[in-house]
């Protein structure tokens, strides 16, 4: 027998259990189908103070032992002795800091949130096919272990997004980061510990040929990784690259590895069709730019409650089946990603950003306007250096490619 839901969500991340979490609470029967059986390693742990209001949708707090509060980021550029803090709680206002997480307990948490919330939850089942119905009925979800019948599909599968490879509308972007190596570091000496737990600020050192990240974790744990733009990533390089940095060698002096290495390639993308009747992708599926500035997480879980206040009110109407329904979220969330792409370029070309980075002559309204941007507050409408980015030629629209 075919079980019936109103929403099927593939995927189990942070975006698909936000959005199941808020359509069950919105009182939708929903299934979310998660492929692993969490806990599990995932790579995201740098968060931005926009998912604040997220969080306090869903109830959830992540003063755990697990995650870091984070109050800013730190951007060295060791070869020149050039170093600046910006700090959250200068920006042009909202939330003054946001967290470190540790993705295997911060995704449980939010999957177990959504089931508390009402959603079923599947775990270690796998989505195969989509059947979409030409004539506007329920699409039949297919499983490794079943077949489902929605009245409406989120593909929340991340960077493997599901309908982005079935359309073939998973747009490569090579202008920024080409490949990842990481890994977890624990036993920091304690006063190293303590002093990176003070602030959790996430630090970014700028290297020739791409960046190393340093995250602080709960119980004095660290992620570290190096984002390149080289090809063909040997595991060999994170280590090269960290010896090759004075701020690094001090943070790790005595730290151990806890687990192996993780590389990752060709994370960066556009969906050029991130929706259609009864479906649309949330999340990564949608796109991906680049780990540079903390955004993914922080628009997944953004996004994915953006398009769950769209979908309530249209499977209570009967209007959830309309081609046109996630057009406006779409047009939102491309305008979040166009601004982080025109920094994240700005970053990668050497253009006129690490300069600004590092200047003491920022006026404080330009270096508000670049730290709320920083802090993924991309929707108000008073920044002046959003409408001075908007103006320049480094503006990148990602419809007309990067
Ligand atoms: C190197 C690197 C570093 C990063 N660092 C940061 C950072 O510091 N801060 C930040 O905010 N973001 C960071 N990101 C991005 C972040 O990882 C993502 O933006 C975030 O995880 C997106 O959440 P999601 O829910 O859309 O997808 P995911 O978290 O990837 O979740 C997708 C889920 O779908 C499941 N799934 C996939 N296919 C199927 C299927 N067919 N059937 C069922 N289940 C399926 C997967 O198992 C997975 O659990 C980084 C990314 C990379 C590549």
């Amino acid at each position: 027998m075919t079980e019936q839901y109103d929403v099927a969500v593939i995927g189990g991340g942070p975006s698909g259990s936000t959005a199941a979490h808020l359509l069950a609470e919105g009182g939708a029967k929903v299934l979310v189908i998660e492929r692993e059986v969490f806990p599990r390693f995932h790579i995201g742990e740098s968060l931005l103070p926009a998912s604040m209001e997220v969080f306090e949708r869903l109830g959830f707090d992540p003063c755990t032992k697990d995650h870091v509060r984070k109050a800013g980021a730190q951007f060295f550029d060791e070869p020149k002795g050039l170093a600046a803090t910006y700090l959250f709680s200068d920006s042009l206002g909202g939330a003054a800091h946001a967290y470190q997480v540790d993705r295997a307990a911060f995704d449980l948490a939010l999957i177990e949130g959504a089931e508390r919330a009402g959603a079923t939850v599947h775990q270690g089942e796998r989505v195969t096919d989509v059947e979409l119905d030409e004539h506007g009925r329920p699409p039949i979800v297919k499983t490794t272990k079943g077949r489902y019948e929605a009245r409406y599909v989120l593909d929340a599968t991340g960077l493997d997004s599901f309908f982005g490879y079935a359309n073939g509308s998973r747009r490569r972007i090579d202008a920024f980061g080409l490949g990842a190596i990481f890994a977890h570091y624990a036993d920091l000496k304690p006063e190293i510990a303590t002093e990176l737990a003070v602030t959790g600020n996430v630090k970014i050192m700028f290297l020739d040929d791409g960046w190393i990240w340093a995250i602080p974790l709960g119980e004095g744990r660290l992620s570290v990784g190096l984002v390149t733009r080289r090809k063909g990533l040997q595991t060999h390089w994170l280590d090269e690259a960290m010896a090759q940095s004075p701020e690094m060698r001090r943070i790790l002096e005595g730290a151990t590895q806890v687990g192996p290495h993780h590389r990752l390639a060709s994370f960066s993308f556009f969906n050029d069709q991130s929706y259609g009747p009864r479906w649309s992708c949330i999340g990564d599926a949608a796109c991906f730019l680049d780990p540079v500035f903390s955004s993914g997480v922080t628009f997944a879980m953004l996004g994915a409650a953006r398009a769950a206040d769209r979908l309530v009110p249209a499977l209570a109407g009967g209007h959830e089946g309309g081609a046109e329904l996630m057009s406006e979220h779409a047009a939102e969330m491309k305008h979040a990603y166009d601004v982080f792409a025109t920094i994240i370029l700005a970053f990668y070309r050497r253009r006129v950003l690490p300069d600004l980075f590092f200047t003491s002559e920022q006026s404080s309204v330009l270096r508000k306007g670049m730290t709320s941007i920083l802090a993924g507050d991309v929707w108000r409408g008073d920044n002046d250096f959003l409408d001075m980015l908007w103006r320049s030629r480094m503006r990148v629209q990602l419809e007309r490619g990067v």
